[in-house]
């Protein structure tokens, strides 16, 4: 695979990083915030979380760490990076029953090997689920911890 390439895989995912899913950055100019107490604007804006989800995927040749950031995460979970942060919190184990059902689940991915040198895994830039009876993760774990009343 050439530097700045892409290529399309058949893929099911392995495992998601359940311990490291979200960064944070500025709720204006969504700015990367690697110190939480620092203030991009006078007017001191919240910050929000969006994801950074490293998971393993296994095409029917090789195994790939691969890292999926807010959009795709979002399609993937069925929410914003801070719904889930939250729902999370109230539901400890929500990250051992994600493991649990997106372990298995098939899609096809667009990967993207980054020209920027100092990155180090390959981006999911797209991924589309096989499955037509696919739910958002969110949906599944919801109905995990029986939530009816939650949207
Ligand atoms: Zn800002």
């Amino acid at each position: 695979m050439e530097e700045g390439s892409t290529r399309r895989v058949t893929c099911s995912i392995l495992s998601v990083d359940h311990t490291d899913m979200f960064y944070r950055v500025c709720a204006v100019c969504e700015r990367t915030l690697s110190d939480p107490t620092f203030i991009c604007h006078s007017s001191n804006p919240p910050s929000k979380r969006l994801f950074r989800i490293l998971m393993s995927v296994a095409t029917d040749t090789e195994v790939l760490t691969v890292v999926c950031f807010d959009r795709v995460a979002r399609l993937l979970f069925g929410c914003s990076a801070d719904e889930f942060f939250h729902f999370a919190k109230l539901n400890p184990f929500s990250g051992v029953t994600l493991n649990e059902v997106m372990e298995g689940e098939m899609f096809t991915m667009i990967l993207s090997k980054s020209m920027n040198a100092n990155a180090q895994h390959i981006r999911v830039a797209s991924a589309v689920p096989l499955s037509s009876s696919f739910q958002p993760a969110i949906q599944l774990l919801k109905q995990c911890y029986q939530t009816p009343h939650a949207s």
